[in-house]
């Protein structure tokens, strides 16, 4: 298989809801997500798409729903309540915890199949760094 891997920068903040320890207060990473991109074949030029597509489609997506917001869990009202009292604030509800390993999933499951809609390029395995240390991995 051939696959080619953009890479998506973004900064969030989240908490994770009921954590045991420093993770459940609110705060922030520079996240990296890496998008893992195959196709049945090769187009013309010989690329599974141009790796400007990934940044324009699912790219855009974080950048408009994730970039520079909070992403929380939907049953964290505590903390939504918090943050709807900025006026503004981005604020992305997930239907899990916002752990990386969610946060990878719904990008692949969810946020790729339907911004490559049309096309046969399809998103097999996402990356999220949290740090350079760490990072969580979702694949199909
Ligand atoms: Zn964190």
């Amino acid at each position: 298989m051939i696959k080619c891997i953009r890479r998506v920068q973004f900064c969030a903040g989240h908490r994770v809801w009921k954590h045991e320890n420093k993770c459940a207060h609110l705060h922030g990473h520079n996240y990296v997500a890496l998008l893992h991109a195959t196709a049945p074949q090769l187009d013309a030029l010989g690329r599974i798409v141009d790796f400007s597509y990934l940044k324009e489609s699912i790219g855009a997506w974080i950048e408009s729903h994730w970039d520079h917001g909070f992403i929380l869990y939907e049953k964290d009202t505590e903390g939504i309540e918090a943050l709807q009292r900025i006026a503004g604030q981005r604020l992305y509800l997930m239907q899990e915890n916002p752990t990386a390993e969610n946060m990878a999933a719904h990008l692949l499951h969810v946020v790729a199949p339907r911004e490559l809609r049309g096309t046969e390029v399809q998103v097999v395995k996402v990356e999220l760094w949290e740090t350079e240390n760490c990072y969580a991995e979702a694949s199909l």
